[in-house]
């Protein structure tokens, strides 16, 4: 009987870790790398500047309005105070006051303008947070799902690192050396059942010769197709 139950039993252990490793790091990836919410930030972010540029360049008009309707008072307040008697220097004051006033509902004009800018940037801002606040909750209740079964792998990888080294002893390390090599030749899987005298991986029959050597041979038997060791069970 040869030794390769420890080998095949690696195998078994070997590929359920693999299995669990790979998905440990598609999950991982998942978690760190979110498209979706970075692209919904960028929205955010986006809208929040718009929304504070609107507001400034209106703050800004509010001030020049203010400043001009100042202006404007102290013209009509000099105009009717009767300080002024010269008929040249009043007609330009009224003059002066036109102008103000023509500038002064030009000013306003584009303050309500400004006003209505800033509401609707409001309005994407509450909807872009909206958006924001959806897209971040179900990507938090998805990763949930997948914190907890990462959580889980880890342990089942643990539970198989374990096994591992407890059925590494009983493999020589000549054994051991060609199983690695043959995973890293053979998409991971160096030991192959024989089923029916024939390599249950690539399909090959055996010779009943070959098939009984597997069962009762103190050598390792190689599947004359794939090179993988065979194993009967
Ligand atoms: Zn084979």
């Amino acid at each position: 009987m040869s030794n390769t139950l420890p080998l095949y039993r690696l195998q078994q252990i070997d590929s359920r870790l693999n299995q669990v490793n790979s998905r440990l790091a598609t999950i991982k990836s998942i978690l760190e790398n979110n498209a979706e919410l970075k692209a919904a930030l960028l929205q955010l972010e986006g809208a929040k500047s718009d929304q504070r540029h609107a507001e400034h360049v209106l703050k800004n008009a509010e001030y020049e309005s203010s400043n001009q309707r100042i202006k404007l008072e102290m013209a009509e307040s000099s105009l009717y105070s009767g300080r002024i008697q010269n008929p040249k220097e009043l007609q330009d004051l009224q003059k002066d006051i036109a102008s103000l006033k023509r500038h002064l509902s030009i000013l306003e004009d584009q303050q309500l303008e400004l006003m209505m800018s800033v509401d609707s940037s409001n309005d994407a801002l509450e909807k872009t947070q909206k958006e924001y606040d959806l897209t971040q909750g179900r990507i938090v209740s998805g990763n949930a799902t997948l914190q907890s079964e990462y959580t889980t792998l880890q342990k089942e990888a643990d539970k198989f690192n374990a096994q591992r080294l407890a059925v590494l002893p009983a493999i020589s390390e000549a054994d051991l050396s060609l199983y690695n090599s043959l995973r890293q030749k053979r998409s991971g899987m160096a030991v192959s059942l024989v089923v029916e005298n024939a390599c249950d991986t690539c399909g090959s029959s055996l010779t009943p010769g070959l098939a009984q050597s597997v069962r009762t041979s103190n050598q390792l038997v190689l599947c004359p197709m794939c090179g993988r060791i065979l194993y009967s069970n």
